[in-house]
């Protein structure tokens, strides 16, 4: 089982990811992440090589893959472990492989189209066959660019997405996609296409893979629309990027109050294993700092509206307390897109 193709270095992902463009309204996760990793210090790259928490069935230079349970596995990526001098990692973002009697699903499209063929070939390795199903958790370059690599001539695999999903998807590559047949367009085409499958965002999409129920639970907050993977047996929650594991969160497309809502009904099931979004898996226990950065950051964002300080200066002074744990605050703005989205939200209010 070898991964499909070596890629050569960047041709970037999806459009301009230099640090100016990404400094722009048009930041993706994807180049938040990238840049983040970029300026990363040794601790940085080790708490994506974070230990593992189950058998490790196999080890890549950019992930590692989980046994969890029989038919269920998890993807890690790790994507400096091994230093920044890497060619660009084939997967970005964590992932993973649930298979029953009559059909496989894989979760995300990654961030290469050489990262999902290499989630496909997994599958087949592991299971026999490749995915039947691919879900996407948001509409990030890092977590979709590569679907295209799902791709093995008929056995193209049902590709599920919330409208809102969909549209962000399209739109986002319109706006920022430098080249029209990049990988990102290339995605956005696929998962518009009609014969796709769209996920109801009402209720929760129960998918029979035969003897194995996924549910596929409609939620907010990171974007306008994620999706958690979710298993009753084992327990599992893949997670996507509601949840960091160690890195300050994202907040570039969120909707601050739904983020908190959604995480804490999620990271609170103390008998549940989460897949974050980025980073290694983790308890309820190991996921407690989060939801605590996460009310830190409103309070100070609250607070901070309410006594009429400008955002630019109120992210400036922004500290997480020693008391929440060491964060990776690789940026000195990242904290920006935190308080910006708070006041957006604050003042709508
Ligand atoms: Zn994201």
């Amino acid at each position: 089982m070898e991964h499909a193709d070596q890629p050569a270095r960047p041709a970037p992902a999806h459009g301009d990811c230099s640090r100016r463009a990404a400094l722009g309204s048009g930041l993706s996760c994807a180049a938040y992440v990238a840049l983040s990793l970029g300026l990363a210090t040794s601790p940085a790259r080790q708490l994506f090589a974070a230990l593992p928490k189950h058998e490790v069935l196999k080890t890549e230079p950019f992930a590692r893959v989980e046994k969890i349970a029989d038919g269920v596995w998890a993807v890690v990526s790790t994507p400096f472990a091994g230093g920044m001098d890497q060619p660009r990692p084939t997967t970005f973002s964590n992932g993973g492989i649930i298979a029953g009697k009559d059909g496989v699903l894989a979760i995300e499209g990654f961030m290469t189209p050489a990262g999902a063929a290499w989630q496909s070939n997994l599958a087949l390795a592991l299971t026999g066959r490749r995915p039947s199903h691919v879900v996407l958790t948001h509409f990030h370059g890092d977590h979709s660019s590569g679907l295209a690599g799902y791709g093995h001539g008929a056995e193209l695999p049902a590709m599920i997405a919330t409208e809102t999903t969909r549209k962000l998807l399209w739109e986002r590559q319109a706006a920022e996609m430098k080249e029209p047949k990049g990988p990102l367009a290339e995605a956005a085409r696929l998962v518009v296409l009609p014969d796709r499958v769209i996920m109801d965002p009402s209720q929760p999409t129960e998918i029979d893979l035969g003897g194995r129920i996924v549910r596929l639970q409609p939620r907010a907050g990171h974007t306008a629309s994620d999706v958690t993977i979710e298993l009753d047996e084992p327990r599992m929650v893949w997670c996507g990027d509601l949840y960091f594991n160690g890195l300050f969160p994202y907040y570039g497309d969120a909707l601050p109050s739904q983020l908190a809502q959604h995480t804490s009904a999620i990271l609170k099931d103390p008998d549940a294993l989460f897949v974050p979004g980025h980073g290694a898996l983790a308890t309820a226990a190991d996921a407690k700092p989060y939801l605590e950065l996460l009310a830190h950051v409103e309070a100070a964002a609250r607070a901070a509206h309410q006594a009429g300080t400008p955002a630019e200066q109120a992210w400036q002074s922004y500290k997480v307390p020693a008391s929440l744990g060491e964060w990776t605050f690789f940026r000195p703005d990242v904290a920006s897109f935190a308080f910006t989205a708070w006041y957006r939200e604050l003042d709508k209010s």
